[in-house]
């Protein structure tokens, strides 16, 4: 067994040995030779790695020669036999490195790496260790990973220089991190670099897109040779005078900014001249160089508080977005200045912030500098380049293992960004991030709540569903979503309210004792603690072990006020501090600190004179439920909260009800025109109580119809089950001979927890009790009984970009029938795009049918309006019959799943199995909507003449709009539907994909 990128520590290395024998044998022989005690115990050490990087940028064919040398110093206890290298470009060299499956899972690339200008990789390379050839391989399945074994140990405390060649094919750069757009450049994570040897052993790791890295620190002497009139931001100091005097000339030259060159890049040619760029840096991990012919450039300079030195700070930048732009300088310096006086002087003598003409992310982190994408508008640069210059101190100084920890460097820094924006712009609004104007954000009821409340309502998105993660697991753990919902907006808040509770001096305090203690060093988790710990007499438990540490949930509420006490009760699993405050119209009165309780606590509550007392008002905890959070001081109702009645979806305050209203309109054959209004609670944000109405007025009966659902959702923590729904559904609408169909509807469903939360495999069983008008006397306009049905189900789906499937087993019983089916479809995706094979499986057999009406028995079919005995689906013209009108057409993809409506003369079946295939037309043609299929049917029908054969056939093709409606065409069929329906225009029918509720439908394939 090899070392995978996942192993990170010894307890991991002996867990992925697999079996329980070798784990066994593994920890009888760690006890022989005493090292039971985890390596981490270890006294702290780092290695010391120089670099000396000679390389050429070749602008025509895109691509890098280099030679590099590292030294390595061995400054471990411990005798190495091998290094591990990082070859990081070759990431991008086949569809079967971590970063193409990665890509492949997080955005359905399949063969990325198989389009030239796509790929990249790192070739040439001859390691050879103090002049002399070595042996190294490639990791099995991980070319950017190498391992190089050593002709001779090293010992600890001696150096060896690491020396190869290496040429770099530069990707086209819309993939990750690495590429250029064109002539423009941007060359990060590109040169071989060893892996970290610490206290916990080797972190090898494959490069990836959604996980950052873990590096050496040590000093860099780069030089970079080039085409002479391309400007360079690179990290490090500039070593030349002229090339300094070039820049500051240009820095001078301020034409630019005076003209509104929005967009506009033109082409320069590259000059046939070369000219060689030194760059030294000290005290850092990582080197990375961004290249344009197009950059103006900015210079500016900040004084540090503590030290009074001087940092030089650029800004290069084409003249996209130059308006923007001109102001990024001050941002730059105001943010350094910022930082400077919050967690200790900036560590670097240089900052850059850098424009990038690539399409990977809003802003990425080096050691003093920072590359920036396109942004919205000044507000959101300000806070990436923000965001960004914080990580000097959470990446670039305290280099902690970012893609094991991403919370150590990705939401201490968000927090500051947080901090510092909220700081800086104290009335900035939600509404400004993400609408246009103020009357639109009082329009949805939104001009009022805080930008820094946006971190609250991504979080809640997961927290309410239940799909919570603790903050402190590794980058590859997390769901896509969840890495920005936790590790961004929840672990951030998490740090907010460490500091409320602390109050800003403790808390400052110890963030600079943990800068100075661990700048240019590699921190962990424990180390932060221990810093924080010897700062306060507060016991931190709460904070570490289980607000960072699990996904438990804070609730607090307000049970009752008696005079000056308040009964408060810890709704939540977090036992937390929670704090108390007394308001008075909008201003707090008092504030008070509770230290964390289980089950119900009084709470004595300063004399003052306050109108309501509130749970948390700053919004510094990351409760749940902030409905409970409040009680006023008088009115009959004093726990009540405000409504807010808002039309469309609207953005949701936690601390109120809201009731969207949305006009509806809605027309069928009995009918006739409808007007009407949906009415929900809030579509974005869960909540445990949901519900949605659409009553109609009908116009042509002058009567009611409509739909309305409520819904109650129950989310235990930590359980097998994430989420039970318990559901209760009303239907009416108009039916021939001026009737009414009703139908009602009582329904569980429970969703297991994935066993990971990243995988997009989800399970639920579900049970519905249904009561429906009897559809034979519907059509039949006699009196009509409502009939009582039961479905039971189990529902495996795979929901990813690629090959999703998912499979339906069902149950279904009425007063006269039970039948059952298994559903499968399954999509084979083709390469690149959303594109593929759809394949759709069902059998299903009647356990019992005493039915005098056939249309309980299975539908060879896809069934139409009128044999829906369930009434499923929204059917404009449900009673029509077949072929009279364009909506009478109308069929669901169900059970046989056949297109030629068949049902009605050749009689429905006791069993039956169907394969249905379609596909997208090869190559280009693929993109537009017209899909060739086949459908293939065996049923119980006996063989008898041609006619009245088993096996139903037919093949043609579909059209698919909108993904709303399909036509189906169905062109070559077998004799037995032949002999219905000889023309193909009596066989076209159509897919209305408009449905309230999709799951729980017998044989229902989507
Ligand atoms: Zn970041």
């Amino acid at each position: 067994m090899y070392v995978t990128n996942k192993i990170k520590s010894m307890s991991d290395f002996k867990f992925h040995l697999g079996t329980y024998n070798y784990k066994l044998l593994l920890i009888v022989l760690l006890m022989f030779t005493g090292y039971l005690p985890t390596v981490s115990s270890q006294a702290y050490f780092q290695q010391d790695v120089a670099y000396k990087i000679d390389v050429t940028l070749n602008d025509k064919r895109h691509e890098l020669s280099a030679f590099e040398k590292v030294e390595y110093t061995n400054n471990s206890p411990d005798t190495l036999q091998f290094l591990y290298f990082h070859l990081w470009p070759n990431a991008y060299s086949n569809n079967k490195t971590e970063l193409a499956k990665q890509l492949f899972t997080l955005k359905g690339r399949e063969k990325l790496f198989k389009n030239p200008e796509l790929r990249g990789y790192i070739d040439s390379l001859n390691f050879k260790i103090n002049d002399l050839s070595v042996r190294w391989d490639y990791l099995p399945n991980q070319p950017d990973i190498c391992k190089i074994w050593l002709n001779t140990p090293l010992m600890p405390g001696q150096k060896i220089v690491i020396s190869t060649p290496f040429h770099v094919k530069i990707p086209k750069g819309v993939t990750s991190r690495l590429g250029h757009m064109e002539e423009s450049y941007q060359i990060s994570q590109w040169f071989p670099k060893p892996a970290v040897y610490d206290r916990n052993g080797w972190h090898p790791m494959s490069y990836l897109d959604q996980g950052e890295f873990y590096s050496e620190f040590g000093t860099f002497d780069v030089s970079i040779t080039l085409p002479d009139n391309y400007v360079v931001a690179a990290t490090g100091e500039l070593q030349n005078i002229h090339e300094l005097e070039k820049l500051n000339a240009l820095a001078k030259d301020t034409a630019w900014k005076s003209i509104a060159m929005l967009g506009k890049v033109k082409h320069i040619t590259s000059s046939a001249q070369t000219k060689t760029l030194r760059y030294t840096g000290k005290n850092m991990h990582d080197f990375a160089w961004f290249t344009d012919k197009q950059f103006n450039v900015m210079k500016g300079k900040v004084v540090l508080p503590e030290s009074g030195k001087v940092v030089t700070t650029w800004v290069m930048c084409t003249n996209r977005q130059s308006r923007l732009w001109k102001k990024s300088l001050e941002y730059a310096n105001q943010a350094i200045l910022g930082f400077s006086n919050l967690i200790g002087d900036y560590p670097y003598s240089e900052f850059i912030v850098v424009q990038s003409a690539l399409s990977a992310g809003l802003g990425m982190e080096y050691p003093g500098l920072t590359v920036i994408g396109v942004t919205k508008n000044a507000y959101t640069l300000d806070e990436v380049i923000t965001h960004e210059i914080g990580h000097n101190w959470f990446y670039a100084a305290l280099g902690s293992n970012e893609r094991r920890y991403p919370f150590m460097d990705e939401s201490i820094t968000s927090n500051y960004q947080e901090r510092y924006m909220t700081n800086k712009y104290p009335n900035k609004k939600l509404w400004e991030i993400i609408l246009k104007k103020k009357k639109q954000a009082k329009f949805l009821h939104a001009d009022k709540m805080p930008a820094r409340q946006m971190e609250e309502l991504a979080w809640l998105i997961p927290a309410r569903n239940n799909l919570e993660q603790p903050v402190n697991l590794a980058s590859t753990d997390y769901s896509s979503g969840n890495y920005n919902q936790m590790i961004y907006s929840k672990a951030s808040m998490d740090f907010s309210y460490l500091r409320a509770y602390l109050g800003d001096s403790v808390y400052d305090e110890a963030m600079h004792a943990y800068y100075r203690t661990w700048k240019f060093r590699h921190p962990q988790p424990d180390d932060l603690r221990t810093v924080f710990e010897s700062h306060t007499d507060k016991d931190l438990d709460w904070f570490f072990d289980d607000l960072i540490g699990t996904a438990k949930r804070l609730d607090y509420k307000i049970v009752r006020r008696e005079n000056h006490r308040l009964l408060a009760k810890n709704n939540g699993e977090l036992v937390s501090p929670v704090v108390i405050a007394g308001i008075n119209a909008d201003s707090i009165c008092f504030e008070k600190w509770i230290d964390g309780f289980s089950g119900e606590k009084w709470i004595d509550i300063p004399q003052g004179n306050y109108t309501e007392l509130k749970i948390d008002p700053n919004h510094v905890m990351p409760e749940l439920f902030r409905l409970n959070n409040n009680i006023r001081t008088a009115g009959i109702f004093p726990k009540s909260d405000p409504v807010v009645h808002q039309l469309l979806v609207g953005i949701e305050d936690p601390e109120k009800h809201s009731i969207m209203y949305i006009p509806a309109i809605n027309w069928n054959r009995e009918n006739g025109f409808m007007l009407g209004l949906a009415m929900y609670n809030g579509l974005l944000i869960p909540k445990p109580f949901e519900y949605l109405f659409i009553p109609f007025y009908t116009f042509n009966n002058s009567s009611l119809a409509g739909f309305g659902k409520i819904s109650y959702n129950i989310t235990p923590y930590n359980k097998l089950i994430r989420l039970a729904k318990i559901t209760f559904e009303g239907t009416r609408f108009g039916a021939p001979g001026n009737q009414n169909y009703n139908k009602l509807k009582a329904g569980l469903e429970i969703n297991f927890r994935p066993n990971k939360a990243n995988s997009p495999i989800r399970q639920k069983i579900y049970g519905h009790y249904l009561l429906a008008s009897d559809l034979y006397q519907i059509e039949n306009i006699e009196p009509v009984n409502m009939n009582s049905y039961i479905q039971l189900g189990y529902n495996l789906e795979k929901s990813s970009l690629v090959n999703p499937y998912n499979l339906l087993v069902a149950f279904e019983s009425g007063a006269s029938f039970q039948k059952a089916a298994v559903d499968f479809n399954y999509k084979l995706s083709y390469p690149g795009r959303n594109n593929g094979l759809e394949i759709r499986l069902f059998a299903g057999t009647m356990i019992r049918n005493t039915s005098p009406n056939s249309f309980y028995a299975l539908a060879p079919s896809g069934r139409s309006g009128r044999d829906q005995y369930l009434y499923e689906g929204t059917f404009p013209d449900r009673f029509g019959k077949f072929s009279t009108s364009f909506w009478s057409r109308q069929m669901t993809m169900n059970e046989g799943g056949l297109v030629s409506p068949v049902n009605d003369q050749l009689g429905y079946s006791n069993w039956l199995m169907s394969l249905s295939l379609s596909s997208n037309l090869p190559w280009k043609a693929g993109r537009i909507g017209v899909k060739p299929f086949v459908n293939l049917l065996l049923n119980d029908h006996g063989l008898g003449t041609n006619q009245n054969s088993p096996f139903f056939g037919e093949a043609g093709f579909k059209i698919d709009l909108w993904n709303l409606f399909e036509i189906y065409f169905p062109l070559l069929v077998t004799a037995n539907i032949q002999s219905i329906n000889s023309s193909i225009k009596n066989r076209i029918r159509v897919v209305l994909n408009l449905d309230f509720s999709k799951q729980g439908q017998i044989g229902r394939g989507n």
